[in-house]
């Protein structure tokens, strides 16, 4: 499936996608992940939108590609999100708000989406619910990836990635051909400044603290899968769809939402139909 270009999500205000991922033959996904820093999100939303045609919509994804324009572009608000960002500490929520609410859009874009580091506080959930609820779309399914913190510890200090083209590698498991250097697009790989391991104990404090109440939340509205993270990236997403079904057994269909089979094209991974 096309890869859309995420320019209206990573830009925001007046900023449209050039290549806008086409319409999927049946209805969209609309998915949110969760799961502590480290756990293997990111690399889930890439697979799930490579399969469903969604749109990979990354809060962390926005705030980085601020950072990587001139500090005169920022305001304020922007100027302290990426200070917390570099402690390792949530943004407020009031920012986060307001750069989710300024890209609604995204939210009811034809192909879906799988957001990625949003919600991470239960007034964040619930501010969504107002978004999508104004967009006039709902979510399929919460995801929630969960792995030992040991590992979850041991992957992000081995985190390397590029910033040309994002690439992720890990020095132990996914290391690049030549070390140091992108296999995709000979960029010099990087340490995320947030994988430093002072800030790794901040941002997993946290998501202790914030986020991890949300699996409350969304258990209580039927939404939420718990999928155990161990293993390759397809294990995990073939895992996840497992989860699903086994979480959607003695569920009833609720109303209004359409069934599909088959979306992702490989028959082996594919996702079940509607979750709920
Ligand atoms: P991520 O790439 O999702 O791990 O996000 C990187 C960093 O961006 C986090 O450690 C936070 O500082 C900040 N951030 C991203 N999304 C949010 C959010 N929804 N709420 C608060 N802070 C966020």
């Amino acid at each position: 499936m096309k890869k859309p270009d995420r320019k209206a999500w990573l830009q925001g205000g007046a900023a449209s996608c050039s290549n806008p991922p086409d319409p999927p033959p049946g209805p969209a996904w609309r998915l949110v992940l969760l799961g502590a820093p480290g756990v293997g999100k990111g690399t889930q939303a890439e697979l799930l939108c490579e399969r469903l045609g969604a749109c990979h919509l990354s809060t962390g994804d926005i705030l980085r590609s601020a950072s990587c324009q001139g500090v005169r572009n920022r305001s304020p608000a922007l100027q302290d999100a990426l200070l917390s960002m570099r402690q390792g500490a949530l943004v407020s929520d009031e920012t986060m708000l307001e750069l989710v609410g300024e890209r609604g859009r995204c939210l009811r874009c034809c192909g879906g989406f799988v957001l990625d580091g949003f919600p991470r506080t239960v007034a964040q959930a619930e501010a969504l619910d107002g978004l999508l609820t104004r967009e006039g779309v709902g979510l399929d399914a919460v995801f929630d990836y969960e792995l030992p913190t040991e590992e979850i510890v041991a992957r992000l200090s081995g985190r390397r990635v590029c910033p040309g083209c994002k690439a992720v590698y890990h020095l132990a498991h996914q290391p690049p051909q030549k070390a140091g250097i992108c296999d995709a697009c000979g960029n010099r790989l990087i340490r995320r400044e947030d994988d430093k391991p002072e800030t790794i104990l901040t941002r997993m404090r946290a998501y202790e603290k914030n986020t991890r109440p949300l699996l409350e939340w969304y258990g209580r509205r039927g939404l939420l899968v718990t999928v155990p993270a161990h293993g390759t990236p397809d294990e995990i997403y073939a895992r996840a769809w497992t989860c699903g079904r086994s979480a959607q057994a003695g569920r009833t269909p609720a109303a209004g939402k359409p069934d599909r089979g088959s979306a992702a094209g490989d028959e082996a991974l594919a996702p079940p139909a509607r979750l709920s």
